[in-house]
């Protein structure tokens, strides 16, 4: 186990109070890291924050800075050179806060396999609060999980009918 690994894990695992799936502050707050990956699932995530998705009238909104977030975002598989900009901007966020991986990557690595760059997925080295699956995942899908860590149920983003994949494009 390297260093990095370490560090990575103790800062995690001690994580202190995690978000509660009930009474959602309004909005939640979102700060989004990509760890690595091929982008994908960071452009799905800019097409949910810009598209006719509605995200802030389902409560949830993007923040620049860790320091004003309830909830970290990572997309992609967790490169060594990106765990330490992960652990310092979880560190960053006040307490509460929550840990959401988006895309197949970020959960356990997807199409990345371990090796001297690359250290994997989060589901092995921290508490998961939601995993929101897909390669990539499209954005009525991730405002879909987003809402189901508090019961409610998203609307299809106008235009859209009901049931009909959406992406980015
Ligand atoms: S889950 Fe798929 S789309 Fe997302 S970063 Fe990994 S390879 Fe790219």
């Amino acid at each position: 186990m390297g260093l990095i690994r370490a560090v990575f894990d103790a800062a995690f695992r001690q994580g202190g109070p995690r978000l509660k799936p009930v009474g959602p502050r309004w909005p939640l707050l979102l700060f989004h890291v990509d760890t690595g990956g091929c982008g994908g699932c960071g452009m799905e995530l800019e097409a949910l924050s810009a598209g006719p998705y509605d995200m802030e009238g389902a409560g949830f909104g993007f923040v620049p800075s860790p320091r004003s977030a309830d909830v970290l975002l990572v997309t992609g598989t967790l490169t060594r050179t990106m765990a330490p900009v992960l652990e310092a901007a979880w560190q960053a966020m006040p307490k509460p806060k929550g840990l959401i991986c988006v895309g197949g990557c970020a959960m356990d690595g997807g199409i990345f396999p371990e090796n001297y760059t690359v250290m994997g997925g989060l589901d092995r080295k921290a508490a998961i609060d939601l995993q929101i699956p897909g390669c990539p995942p499209t954005p009525q899908q991730v405002l879909d999980g987003l809402c189901s860590l508090f019961g409610q149920r998203a609307q299809p983003a106008k235009g859209q009918a009901e049931g009909s994949s959406s992406t980015s494009s």
